[in-house]
């Protein structure tokens, strides 16, 4: 018998804390978890499942556009209503949200909607119910959130005036110009969702060219296709000031000008939810940028507290933290030792079109040492033939010239991440380029390219 209240105790109702809570009371312990905001955390209730909502909305207004090529007639100026889509996203977010608590409690598990604080190494001060708390083991699993931080080191005058993707999704109204700030991912998939629902967007980026670490070929597919969608793409810039004059936001940047719109979407990373958690009073080690340290096996430096998903600062993915939820379960409760596996996992950016990949860019291929041979093939979807849309598909393959291991597919067009999700089954069984080419072709698909690309575009050597 434990001398514990609970065998496992889990911050955080994310996607990796729910899902530990439940493997883990499956497997027979005694747990319980706390979850201050709401059941979901950050894909569910303000990240990959509202998000892609709006990406559909926003990618109605190109089929309304494109579909008199196929013969249809659109009566009227099709018209779009924000509030609409935010309260059918809220309903839809609030079901998911019950399911995920009728799962965890089905399983066995005590949830407190409550505030979970260390007071030291096995004992957790709930704040609202200022009730104390034990556990054997104690699962960090807090997610991260948007960061503000601007500049190199400091918040901007003005910055308060900006959104981040928490309020994204709240928005009363729809902003006629939006300015976007940061190239990463929510950046990216913001910008676009933002001009397919008709508004003017500027993206402003103050690196090269943005999603770095990425294949540049794809960097420079995605560029090209947002200019040619009409997206300001400022790149090389930054805001030094923002401020509210009238009903509008003025943003000043490093390049001098000023940029009138209605709304500024900070977009510029995330950071661990690790402060005021006091880990410090259970010697648990925190990282540079505040995240829990962890080894192999998601232990911190404390051996009976554990740390998966984004506070661990590792792939801030969902899957990947679902993954690492039940690695931890193996771990912690089967007697079952296991490493969760960061390798071939397959990422999408969810712009119009999506840019997916799996496996290594040609540049990572030709810094980690590979010899490349590099297979690219671009064209013209079908679908928008008749449509008449100018838009190409990118397709690009990174294989190892000595073995013919396929190293990275990356593709940037319609449904890539959908044709990316099944080319990461063949990276992970180790698939050679041989492989592909003997698999006969799916056609009329997109998809096809990928075991159709017989000619070698060019081989690279390191150095
Ligand atoms: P990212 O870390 O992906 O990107 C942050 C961006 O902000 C980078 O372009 C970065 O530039 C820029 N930036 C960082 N600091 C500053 C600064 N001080 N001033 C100006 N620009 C700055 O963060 P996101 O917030 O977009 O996303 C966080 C993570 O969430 C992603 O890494 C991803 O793992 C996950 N995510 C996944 C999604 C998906 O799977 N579809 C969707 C959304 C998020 P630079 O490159 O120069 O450093």
């Amino acid at each position: 018998m434990s001398r514990h209240d609970y065998d496992l105790f889990v911050i955080g109702g994310g996607s990796g804390g729910v899902r530990a809570a439940r493997m883990a009371a499956l497997a027979g312990a005694k747990v319980a978890l706390a979850e201050e905001y709401r059941m979901g955390g950050t894909c569910v209730i303000r990240g990959c499942i509202p998000k892609k909502l709006m990406v559909y909305a926003s990618q109605f207004s190109e089929n309304f556009l494109d579909a008199p090529g196929y013969g249809w007639t659109i009566p009227g100026t099709p018209s779009f209503d924000w509030p609409t889509l935010i309260a059918n996203k809220d309903k839809e977010i609030a079901r998911l949200e019950g399911l995920y608590t009728k799962n965890v409690q089905a399983a066995g598990v005590t949830i407190f909607s409550d505030r979970a604080v260390f007071e030291d190494e096995h004992t957790l001060l709930l704040l609202n119910a200022q009730k104390k708390v034990t556990a054997e083991k104690i699962l960090i699993a807090t997610g991260n959130r948007p960061t503000r931080e601007m500049g190199t080191t400091h918040i901007i005058p003005g910055g308060d005036l900006c959104i981040t993707s928490n309020e994204v999704f709240h928005l009363k109204e729809m902003p006629k110009r939006v300015l976007v700030a940061g190239g990463g991912y929510i950046a990216l998939e913001f910008a676009h969702i933002f001009h397919g629902l008709g508004a003017h967007v500027s993206l402003v980026y103050r690196g090269e060219k943005p999603l770095r670490g990425f294949d540049n070929d794809m960097r420079d597919a995605l560029v090209d296709s947002m200019s040619a969608r009409g997206l300001d793409v400022m790149l090389g810039c930054e805001f030094t000031k923002v401020e509210k004059r009238g009903d509008c936001l003025h943003a000043e940047t490093n390049k001098g000008g000023v940029i009138e719109c209605d709304q500024i979407l900070l977009a510029i990373g995330r950071q661990p939810n690790t402060d005021a958690l006091h880990v410090e009073k259970a010697g648990v080690e925190l990282g540079m940028k505040g995240e829990v340290v962890v080894d192999e096996y998601s232990r911190t430096s404390a051996p009976h507290i554990y740390a998966v998903g984004d506070v661990t600062n590792r792939l801030q993915l969902t899957p990947v933290a679902i993954h690492e939820a039940m690695c931890f379960v193996e771990t912690a409760f089967k007697n079952n030792p296991t490493r969760p596996d960061h390798e071939h996992v397959a990422s999408a950016v969810f712009t119009t079109p999506e840019l997916s990949v799996v496996g290594m860019s040609e540049e990572k291929a030709l810094g980690t040492g590979h010899s490349i041979d590099v297979y690219k093939s671009t064209f013209r979807p079908l679908l928008h033939t008749l449509g008449g849309r100018a838009v190409r598909t990118s397709m690009k393959m990174v294989v190892d010239a000595k073995t013919d291991k396929v190293l990275g597919v990356h593709i940037f067009g319609d449904h890539a991440a959908e044709i990316v999700q099944l080319a990461a089954v063949a990276l992970r069984m180790g698939a050679t380029k041989r492989d592909f080419d003997r698999t006969v072709a799916l056609h009329p698909t997109a998809a096809e390219e990928l075991v159709t690309m017989r000619t070698k575009s060019y081989s690279k050597s390191p150095g």
